[in-house]
């Protein structure tokens, strides 16, 4: 039997199937979760960004947990519009009447640049999805979670630039610094509830967002896009960049009843990075 056997679960920016939160969706389901997946599912648009997840790719993500005999619904959000967040989670609650577990994992860089030159769209939209989206959709899941007095998870999905912020990235290293604060603020209030918080601060991973970023400095310092990769590698400990799997086994230990004794923290899974 696995860890969540009877949980549900709802992880947001799930719509990529070679992201992190398609990874943490199809290990919860394994330890027994039932899931929602949620995600823009629409090419992000304005300043330059790194794309997203498709309607197409949520649909074959939520088959292919249903196949293992675990319930999955895909649902379209925007987590920066208060409308589709209180929306998705009352899809949560007519289809399953409780929910467990929460994972913020939607995320998104638009117009990484020099703070001199950063545009003011680029900022606010960053800090928009990525830490406003996260306190919306912590505001609405958490009367659900409550309502079951069953106690209850939330994973933060951050970054080690919440805590090492590298030039250029100053809105998102904001950003994800905002959701670690969130998340020490927030794991305080619920405590008494039996609801654990807690911050997941991935370093490098290969995901599709992650290869946008190699095209990007590849551009930006102009040498290829190979040189970038294996001059980051070099500085990677473990010798190798993350796998969205990485992440989502230690966000299917936070989510489990091993973890329960483990609040307001942020978990840097790096491979080691920072220590070089
Ligand atoms: P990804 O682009 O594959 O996944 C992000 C998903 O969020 C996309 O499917 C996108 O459509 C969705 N999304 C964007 N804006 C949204 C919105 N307004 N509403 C709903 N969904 C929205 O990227 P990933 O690398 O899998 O990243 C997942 C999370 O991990 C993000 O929060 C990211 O910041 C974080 N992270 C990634 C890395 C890395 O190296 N890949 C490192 C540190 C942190």
């Amino acid at each position: 039997m696995g860890k969540l056997e009877g949980k549900v679960a709802l992880v947001t920016g799930a719509g990529r199937r070679a992201g992190i939160g398609a990874a943490i969706a199809r290990r919860l389901a394994q330890e027994g979760a039932h899931l929602v997946i949620a995600d823009l599912a629409a090419p992000p648009r304005g300043p330059l960004n790194p794309g997203g997840g498709t309607w197409e790719e949520m649909e074959a993500l939520a088959a292919e947990i249903e196949a293992h005999n675990r319930r999955c619904i895909p649902v379209r959000v925007d987590v920066t519009d208060e409308d589709m967040v209180e929306a998705m989670i009352r899809t949560v609650q007519d289809a399953f009447g409780r929910l467990d577990i929460l994972v913020n994992n939607a995320g998104s860089i638009f117009a990484p640049a020099q703070v001199v030159d950063m545009p003011l769209e680029g900022w606010q939209k960053t800090l928009a999805v990525n830490a406003t989206g996260t306190f919306l959709c912590c505001k609405h899941a958490l009367p659900l979670i409550m309502r079951g007095q069953r106690g209850g998870r939330i994973i933060n999905i951050a970054s080690l630039a919440a805590e090492r912020p590298r030039p250029y990235m100053a809105a998102y290293a904001a950003s994800k610094a905002a959701v670690v604060a969130l998340t020490q603020s927030l794991a305080q209030e619920v405590a008494p509830y039996g609801i654990t918080v807690n911050a997941v601060l991935p370093g490098d991973i290969d995901t599709p967002m992650k290869q946008w970023g190699f095209t990007l400095e590849s551009q930006v310092l102009q040498v290829p896009r190979e040189e970038v990769i294996r001059h980051l590698v070099a500085r990677i400990p473990v010798g190798r960049l993350g796998l969205p799997e990485d992440v989502a086994h230690l966000v299917a230990f936070l989510a489990s009843e091993e973890a329960a004794f483990i609040t307001g923290q942020a978990y840097k899974i790096t491979g080691g990075r920072e220590l070089t």
